[in-house]
């Protein structure tokens, strides 16, 4: 099987079981609390599902610490009622109350009191540890998704086509890893919110067990209440988006500027970066405040109608212990006021939670698109070994339109290279020539056409064995933040440091490196010791030698160096050509006058193949580049 059907197959399980493991109705409140968004709940559905125990131990303890907290709330009212000479409450818990009746018996009521406060003591410790677990459960299933997060945001990175990753702007990355974070607070909030909703339940119960008509009542109010803050989460939701787009833009931005600092300074233009940036800053600030001062203003909004429904409560209450005269009813409506107040915090928390979870959800969303499979193109590898190239590479009629364009950049292509020849591309800039070189090196595949190696189409191929056997050097030579060594061995991760000096040595590399104040040790690239771009390309030419391919590939690779240097390579490569196969592009013709056949490009298209000779004697367009050269 495939790397790419392997990859799908595990993303498709990935996507599938939990749509079909977790129940409708647990979907639905989902995208109820989420507000609809289907891609964002469907990323979390999956974490929920893939880590599972963390999520059902969370709930386990949730409930556990629920019943001790409703629990001790039945002990104290017993205790309060034991006290006020009345055991209603006592006689309905059951088993409990034979306890104490042979615990009155022995202790007298003194006794009894102690007990049952002894008793709601180590019930609401134990609730207390029961928060710790459900707490610790939450945080392994947080650091555990965001760990599975950020892994597949890199594979994701990694597994890509070439065409499909190029399209993706330089902040992306840096913004999906803070996104991580963003999804992993959701995590943290959807966990307060299990807890607040299975306190609120055993609260319920007992409340039902004091008063059912008044605890409808009041359950009515709850779920009025948070109902009604539907559209003030609806509205955080939306400036949490705004600000997650200002902030992706900025970041984009600054990293786009630190790539172009160079520019920035040599045109001195600091301030066009400042002002690009400034009115998304305005936008993020603006956006970034509102959701958060609407995120804060739930709590208060919940406490302020909450005081005011307890205060309806104590009225009705008072109205009905009047019309009845019944005074016995005050102890239990007490207690069901107490136990209302105590649940207060627990509404505003659970309502508070639900505007968290709105204002984090826009990143699971962002995240989710980017995370998503079906949209997109990765890697594909063949599955036939490639040891080497024994006849010829063909390319058959190959055309190639780059996405979103209008043209194609290569229209029929059809030649034959092959093993051992030198072959030589030249053209205007913008012909061609790179694109063939891309092909080749499979960072796209053609539109129409076949590329043969040996016969065998080239995607049939296994992708890191015809890769292995190609080197390559182009325009973007790029070094590493490395040392000079680790550079070069880029190449070949196995190769010896004798073997890495004999490539340097090759590539006319080996001088420069010995006058570097650490020679090979010498760290260079992004914060080490700049180099010129002549040197990066030597570089780059030793790395690609380091591999000894059997195919090298250089694409305008000496167009950095002065001529001397230029000279130096072009007998490396002379030297080279045994037994090798080798592609290059180059806009001086000196450098491939003696390749065994040049192909002149123009709009994407051969116009002319031959031998240097043979080519000058057309006096066509080669014939006018030769001449332009040889003349200046
Ligand atoms: P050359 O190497 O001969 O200068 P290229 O092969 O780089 O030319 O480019 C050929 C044509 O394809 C040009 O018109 C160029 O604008 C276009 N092109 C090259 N790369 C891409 C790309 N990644 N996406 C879209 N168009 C591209
Ligand atoms: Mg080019």
């Amino acid at each position: 099987m495939n790397m790419r059907s392997r990859l799908n197959e595990r993303l498709a399980t990935q996507r599938d079981q939990p749509t079909t493991a977790i129940p409708s109705g647990i979907r639905r409140i989902v995208r109820g609390v989420s507000g609809g968004d289907e891609a964002g709940a469907q990323l979390l559905r999956g974490l929920a599902w893939k880590f599972r125990t963390f999520l059902i131990l969370s709930v386990i303890a949730n409930v556990c610490a629920a019943v001790f907290e409703g629990g001790t709330m039945a002990i104290l009212t017993a205790a309060l009622e034991y006290v006020g000479g009345s055991s209603d409450t006592l006689d309905q818990l059951g088993t409990v109350s034979n306890i104490t009746q042979s615990f009155e018996e022995h202790f007298g009521m003194g006794g009894v009191f102690g007990a049952l406060v002894g008793l709601a003591v180590l019930m609401q410790i134990g609730r207390s540890w029961f928060d710790f677990s459900a707490q610790s459960a939450a945080a392994y299933l947080r650091a555990w998704s965001e760990g599975d997060l950020r892994r597949r945001i890199f594979t994701q990175f990694t597994t890509l086509s070439y065409a499909n990753i190029s399209k993706y702007k330089v902040g992306d990355l840096s913004s999906f890893v803070g996104e991580v974070d963003r999804v992993g607070n959701l995590i943290t909030f959807a966990n307060h919110l299990i807890g607040h909703l299975t306190i609120i339940f055993a609260y319920t119960v007992i409340l039902f067990w004091l008063s059912w008509q008044l605890t409808l009542i009041a359950l009515l109010g709850v779920l009025l209440l948070s109902f009604s803050l539907r559209s003030v989460r609806g509205h955080i939701r939306q400036r949490s988006t705004r600000f997650m787009n200002a902030y992706v833009s900025i970041n984009t931005r600054i990293i786009e500027f630190l790539g172009g600092m160079r520019l920035l300074h040599t045109f001195h233009q600091q301030s066009y970066a400042r002002e690009s940036v400034e009115a998304t800053i305005d936008d993020s600030v603006r956006a970034r405040r509102q959701s958060m001062i609407l995120a804060s203003s739930v709590p208060a909004i919940v406490q302020s109608l909450t005081i005011i429904g307890v205060a309806l409560f104590l009225t009705v209450g008072y109205f009905a212990v009047q019309r009845t005269g019944d005074t016995t009813l005050i102890p239990r409506f007490v207690t069901f006021v107490f136990i209302v107040y105590r649940m207060l915090p627990r509404v505003t928390g659970l309502n508070a939670a639900l505007a968290r979870v709105n204002e984090e959800f826009p990143f699971a969303t962002r995240l989710a698109a980017h995370l998503r499979t079906d949209d997109k193109q990765y890697l594909q590898s063949g599955t036939l070994p490639f040891l080497q190239l024994n006849e010829s590479i063909k390319l058959d009629n190959v055309r190639l339109r780059y996405a979103d364009t209008q043209h194609d950049a290569l229209t029929g292509i059809s030649l034959t290279i092959k093993r051992g020849e030198m072959v030589a591309f030249v053209g205007e800039s913008g012909s061609g020539k790179s694109s063939i070189v891309s092909l080749l090196l499979r960072l796209y595949d053609p539109t129409s056409g076949e590329i043969l190696v040996d016969g065998t189409s080239v995607e049939k191929l296994k992708r890191g064995d015809w890769l292995g056997r190609i080197g390559v050097v182009d325009q973007n030579t790029f070094v590493l933040h490395a040392s000079v060594r680790e550079n070069v061995r880029f190449g070949r991760l196995d190769a010896t440091d004798a073997e890495v000096e004999q490539a340097a040595k090759i590539a006319n590399a080996h001088d420069f490196v010995m006058e570097l104040n650490e020679g090979y040790d010498t760290i260079v690239g992004d914060r080490g010791q700049q180099l010129s771009g002549g040197q990066c390309q030597r570089l780059a030419i030793a790395r690609a030698v380091l591999r000894d391919p059997d195919i090298l590939i250089l694409d305008e690779a000496t167009s950095a160096l002065d001529s001397q240097s230029e000279r130096f390579i072009q007998d490396s490569v002379g030297a080279l050509r045994e037994n090798r196969t080798i592609i290059i592009v180059a806009h001086r013709l000196s450098s491939i006058m003696h390749a065994d056949s040049i192909h002149v490009l123009r709009d994407g298209q051969i116009t002319e193949s031959g031998t240097h000779q043979e080519l000058i004697a057309k006096k066509e367009r080669y014939y006018s580049f030769w001449q332009l050269q040889s003349s200046s």
